[in-house]
């Protein structure tokens, strides 16, 4: 009968009954849910031994490389040594290219693209530090075409995350990413539709993506492109997005400042005060919100006053 090794201890477990009951019959207390390959509550890890291949339906193709299986699925037909799920299988490593200062106070992040890592441009993911877990999340700033993923990160005073990748990264180390997550993107659909694409700060980090994204997918419409900072010096990537607006009849990018001198082209003031003005230039408009939450609330708001839907509305907000 195959033998299961789990925690320094041994169970008989017969091909008759699946790895989740054997085990538990025996005291062995495995997680489970559904018990039928669903919930993937009582996923484990072979760490010597070949799981049964039908025992990994439904797991991520990166995790059943790594041994993962569903022991609810699992009739064992030789002995295993298995272990709890480990967090950080959960993550892909990708290496830093390039660290490089867009202002003062953001730094560009570039990395590779860790095998099978999918992703829209908008979307963002967690990073990982694997000494101690600890996480937080950054926008995507790359599109898929690029062969490098980029990251847009402002560094905050005494930011336990930010001041990590300042100080300790470089070129060469890597980084634990999650799968890309979120809903900000652009869609083909919205091919003629105008878009509004209005951020503070970092926030123009998925702002740039889906920018790229919808140049690149022949979008007709016009893009209205506002980024928002506290003065001139906050306005990272003006060069080139003035460039990219110069190559493309249909965008314009309104830079826009809190204090001090109005940008050429641009405007100063609160951000959200000019999104009306914007708006009331056609019909149909879609709007990208994105950056600290209540800015992008304070934009919502005013988005929502100037007549635009919710569901017109994608946001990406920073918490
Ligand atoms: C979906 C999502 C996407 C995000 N994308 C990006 C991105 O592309 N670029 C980016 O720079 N950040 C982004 N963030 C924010 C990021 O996840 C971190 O919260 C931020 O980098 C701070 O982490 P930290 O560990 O450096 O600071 P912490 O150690 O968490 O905080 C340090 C200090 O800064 C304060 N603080 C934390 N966040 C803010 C803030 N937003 N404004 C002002 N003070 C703050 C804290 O209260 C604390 O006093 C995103 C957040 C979310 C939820």
């Amino acid at each position: 009968m195959p033998i299961i090794t789990y925690q320094g201890k041994t169970y008989e477990c017969s091909s008759e009954e699946s790895l989740v009951d054997g085990m538990n019959r025996q005291g062995a207390n495995i997680s489970y849910g559904c018990r039928g390959g669903l919930c993937q509550a009582c996923m484990v890890k072979a760490v010597k031994g070949t799981p049964p291949a039908a025992a990994q339906a439904g797991i991520k193709p990166s995790l059943q490389k790594k041994g993962y299986f569903l022991a609810c699925l699992c009739n064992p037909e030789s002995d295993i040594e298995i272990a709890l799920p480990d967090r950080r299988d959960e993550f892909s490593p990708a290496t830093i290219t390039t660290i490089d200062h867009l202002n003062p106070s953001v730094l560009r992040l570039m990395t590779t693209r860790p095998d099978g890592f999918n992703y829209r441009p908008g979307q963002f993911v967690n990073f990982i530090r694997a000494a101690d877990g600890l996480s937080r999340s950054y926008s995507l700033a790359s599109i898929p075409d690029d062969d490098r993923l980029e990251f847009h990160i402002r560094l905050l005073p005494g930011g336990r995350m930010s001041g990590w990748l300042a100080s300790e990264l470089k070129p060469g180390d890597e980084l634990l990413l999650s799968d890309a997550m979120g809903d900000c993107c652009y869609r083909d659909s919205y091919g003629d539709q105008p878009l509004l694409l209005a951020g503070t700060g970092t926030g123009l980090a998925p702002l740039y993506g889906i920018l790229r994204d919808a140049l690149s997918r022949g979008h007709t419409g016009q893009i209205r492109l506002l980024h928002g900072g506290l003065s001139g010096g906050d306005l990272y990537l003006d060069h080139d997005l003035r460039d990219l607006a110069a190559a493309h009849a249909n965008l314009t990018y309104i830079p826009c400042v809190l204090n001090g001198d109005t940008p050429s082209g641009g405007v100063s003031g609160p951000i959200n005060s000019h999104l009306g003005r914007q708006l009331a230039g056609g019909e149909n408009w879609i709007a990208f919100l994105c950056g600290d939450s209540g800015i992008v609330e304070a934009m919502r708001s005013s988005c929502i006053s100037s007549g635009l839907d919710e569901s017109a509305i994608h946001s990406d907000a920073f918490g």
